[in-house]
Formats: structure tokens, C-alpha cells, sequence
């Protein structure tokens, strides 16, 4: 079987590794792919916006299942191109994409389908924009309505910050016609979760919960970037909770969908903030997070093959979707200065002796071969990933991973897992 994996990131050489185990996999293309994908498969020089090339692509290699990783190939309607042409691929159609690719319709949609999320209000017009946000009053949030590569939110802490991001987004158009419409909602206060789900466009099976680390810095400081480690199961969302904030956040969404005859397929996640009066869904993504990929596909024990085509098939109910009661803990390693400017083209050493240690798989994100030596080529580029019996020696276990590797102007965070660490003692 012939798998093509879209995408270049950590997520991407996690779905890669893990597809590869399954024996019926005997080829994987990845596009357009990194330095981790190049040695279990073949990249091709395709990118992820452009789905002719990748329809192209996967028809013309004789492709049997494509795989998404991220959002943009999914809102541009990839999965409805390539069904056109009888290719299976796993993740939603664009449709049910837009749950990510627009804020005002993924609000709207969680309104109907009654779905915990904090009050909002969309608007097109720049001046009733900025009269409802000086009505309403700081702390208040604005987000852009479109993709906007996770810095389109502005959690604006006064007045003044929530108009000038107004201004940038509807006026400046810093995003584009993504900030054209923005969503403004109230702040919430509490800790945040991640809560995926594999579905089928009826039937969802859940992964165990994760936490993401947005900000570069430690103690959550600094400004956000893709994500700068991960780890699962988060203890703000324990095992006993999960069937309640599935009911709350994941069923309905699929319930609703479905009944407007646009079912989801794929992965559902639902980035959660726990408050005092229980979780709050903030957002929807139709993909695998990325670094949460990692640490969760440590985990998984079911082949995820056979989870794919259960999806696209609509039978997830006749498996049974299983993940190791062990903890994971992925630190991702940058290059410095992300996510501003950086510096590429660093050999990096070590990947083999802290890939061979105990429990541990060094997933390449912003990576490439280079004469037979992986050099960097983008801002975050390693996501270190060990299982542990416990969130101490899974955090330990990465870090001793973490120390074996080096590459000039390499920068980490020290306290990946430590917000779960404090939760547990
Ligand atoms: P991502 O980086 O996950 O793609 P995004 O740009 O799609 O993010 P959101 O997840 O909606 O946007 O928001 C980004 C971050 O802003 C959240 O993780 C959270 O920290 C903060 N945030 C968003 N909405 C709120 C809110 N209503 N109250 C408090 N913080 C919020």
C-alpha cells in the first residue's frame, strides 16, 4: 500500500513513523516533507496549498490513502478534489473544515449545537467593531476570522490594545482578508487542554488529553509560536472526565454536522480552557495539533492504518482505538530567535545516540539532508518525544534526550510538562 503524508512538520514525521509500522505499508511520499520523512519515505517537492499538484501527485503515483496533516490543504478543499477522483483521504471535507478556517463559522456552529464557548459577538464594520469593544470593556479578546497561523487572537488586557488590534486586522489588514471579519469574545480564565478525537462523520473514539506549550519562553512568557512541547495525558483533564467533555465538546459538533449533511471525518481536536464552571471549548482544529501529534502517537496502540480507513469508512464503531496507560512528553528544539527571525543551515548531531535511548523517538520538524547530514532549515526544528511510567521520567527521559543533541543557536524550553507536574503533587 502506498501512503502519501501532506506536510513538512514534527506532526508529519510522527504520522509517517507510525503509518510505517503497519506491514501492509510498503511506500510513503511525503509532500513536501523534511529531513525525518526523507529516511522513511520519498519527499516530493509539492506543497500543501497546492492541491492540483497534490491530486496530481497522489493519481499520478497510484496513491492509496492521503493523509493531511495540516489545516490549509483541508480548507482549500483537498479531500473534496481528491474524492472526485476515488483517492480515499483521511480528514474532513472543506465544509467541515471551516470549523478551523473561520472563527465566526466555528462560533456560530458551537452556538447552535449548544456547545460551552465563551459569549461572542462577529462583526465585518471597523467602527461597530470598536464601539461594541469600548461598550464591553478590557480584558476582552479579538480574534481574525480567517487562517491566520496561530497569531490572529489578541487577548487584549485594555481597551486601547483591543482597538489597535482591531485597527491592524480590519483596516491595516495585517492577515489579509483573513482579519476582514473578526470575532469578539470574552476572556476566560483557567488552564488550557487539548481533546482529539478520531472520527468517523457518526462515531468518535478519543485520544487521551495533552497539553500544548504556546509561548517561547518559560513560564509561559514571551510570544506564541506553533507550539514548544507537549505532553499527555494532561492531569487539568484526567481519564475519569473524559465520556463528560466528549458529551460536551466533541458530540455535538458531530451531531450537528451531520445533520446538515456534511459529515466530519478525520480529526476532530478541541482545544479546551478549564474554568471554574467546567470546560470551555475555544477553538476547533481539523487536524492533528502540532507538537500534541507526538506524545499522542507514542501512545497509540491501535495501528492507525486501520483507524484511517475506519474513519472514511464510517466504521470506527467496529474497532476499538487504544493508547498506552504510559505518559509522553515531547520538548521541541528551535532555532534561536523563532518566532521572529533565525538562523538555518546548522548540522545537527547526536540524532542517532539520543534516538536509541530508552524509550525515545527524535521526530524532525524544520529539518533537510544534506549530503548525508540533516542540517536545519526552519524555526522549530526537533520535537524530542519519551514515553515514561510517570510524567517525571517522561519529562526526565526527554531532557536526557534533549542534552544529547546539538546544533548552533539551539534553544528549548527547561519546563515542558512542569504545569502537569505541579497539578500532580
Ligand atoms: P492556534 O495557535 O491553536 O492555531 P488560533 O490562532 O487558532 O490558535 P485560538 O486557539 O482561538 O486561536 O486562540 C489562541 C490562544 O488565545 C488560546 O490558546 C488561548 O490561550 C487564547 N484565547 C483564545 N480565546 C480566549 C478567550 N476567550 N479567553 C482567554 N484566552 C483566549
Amino acid at each position: 500500500m502506498k501512503i502519501l503524508v501532506v506536510g513538512s512538520g514534527g506532526r508529519e514525521h510522527a504520522l509517517c513513523w507510525k503509518l510505517s509500522q503497519n506491514p501492509k505499508v510498503d511506500a510513503i511520499l511525503c509532500a513536501p516533507g523534511n529531513g525525518g520523512t526523507a529516511r522513511l519515505g520519498e519527499n516530493v517537492p509539492v506543497k500543501d496549498d497546492d492541491i492540483p499538484g497534490l491530486v496530481a501527485l497522489a493519481r499520478d503515483r497510484e496513491v492509496d490513502l492521503v493523509v493531511a496533516g495540516p489545516e490549509l490543504p483541508l480548507v482549500l478543499g483537498l479531500v473534496n478534489a481528491l474524492d472526485s477522483e476515488g483517492i480515499p483521504c483521511f480528514g474532513p471535507c472543506a465544509y467541515a473544515a471551516n470549523l478551523e478556517g473561520s472563527k465566526a463559522f466555528s462560533k456560530n456552529l458551537m452556538h447552535e449545537a449548544g456547545v460551552p464557548t465563551a459569549p461572542f459577538r462577529v462583526f465585518d464594520e471597523y467602527d461597530e467593531a470598536v464601539a461594541f469593544v469600548r461598550k464591553k470593556g478590557a480584558p476582552i479578546v479579538v480574534k481574525a476570522d480567517g487562517l491566520a497561523a496561530g497569531k490572529g487572537v489578541v487577548v487584549a488586557s485594555t481597551v486601547d490594545e483591543a482597538v489597535d488590534a482591531l485597527t491592524d486586522m480590519m483596516v491595516k489588514r495585517s492577515f489579509g482578508t483573513a482579519g476582514a471579519r473578526v470575532v469578539v469574545e470574552e476572556t476566560l480564565q483557567g488552564e488550557e487542554a487539548s481533546f482529539l478525537a478520531f472520527c468517523d462523520g457518526h462515531n468518535y473514539a478519543l485520544l487521551p488529553s495533552s497539553q500544548d506549550h504556546k509561548a517561547v519562553g518559560e513560564g509561559d512568557t514571551g510570544p506564541n509560536t506553533g507550539g514548544m512541547g507537549a505532553y499527555s495525558p494532561a492531569p487539568v483533564l484526567p481519564e475519569e472526565k473524559y465520556a463528560e467533555t466528549a458529551e460536551l465538546c466533541i458530540k455535538p459538533i458531530l451531531k450537528h454536522l451531520a445533520a446538515k449533511g456534511e459529515p466530519f471525518k478525520g480529526v476532530l481536536y478541541a482545544g479546551l480552557m478549564y474554568t471554574e464552571d467546567g470546560p470551555q471549548v475555544l477553538e476547533y482544529n481539523v487536524r492533528f495539533g502540532d507538537p500534541e501529534c507526538q506524545p499522542l502517537l507514542m501512545r497509540l496502540e491501535t495501528d492507525l492504518l486501520t483507524i484511517m480507513f475506519a474513519c472514511i469508512d464510517g466504521k470506527l464503531d467496529t474497532i476499538e482505538v487504544r493508547s498506552t496507560p504510559q505518559t509522553a512528553c515531547g520538548v521541541v528544539m528551535a532555532a534561536k530567535g523563532y518566532p521572529g527571525a533565525y538562523p538555518k543551515g546548522m548540522e545537527i548531531t547526536g540524532l542517532d545516540e539520543a534516538d536509541a535511548m530508552d524509550g525515545i523517538k527524535v521526530f524532525q520538524a524544520g529539518t533537510r539532508l544534506d549530503k548525508g547530514k540533516t542540517v536545519t532549515s526552519g524555526g522549530r526544528v526537533l520535537c524530542v518525544t519519551a514515553l515514561g511510567d510517570t510524567l517525571a521520567q517522561a519529562k526526565e527521559r526527554a531532557y536526557q534526550a534533549v542534552d544529547k543533541i546539538h546544533f548552533d543557536y539551539s534553544y528549548h524550553r527547561r519546563d515542558i510538562a512542569d504545569k502537569g507536574l505541579k497539578r500532580l503533587s
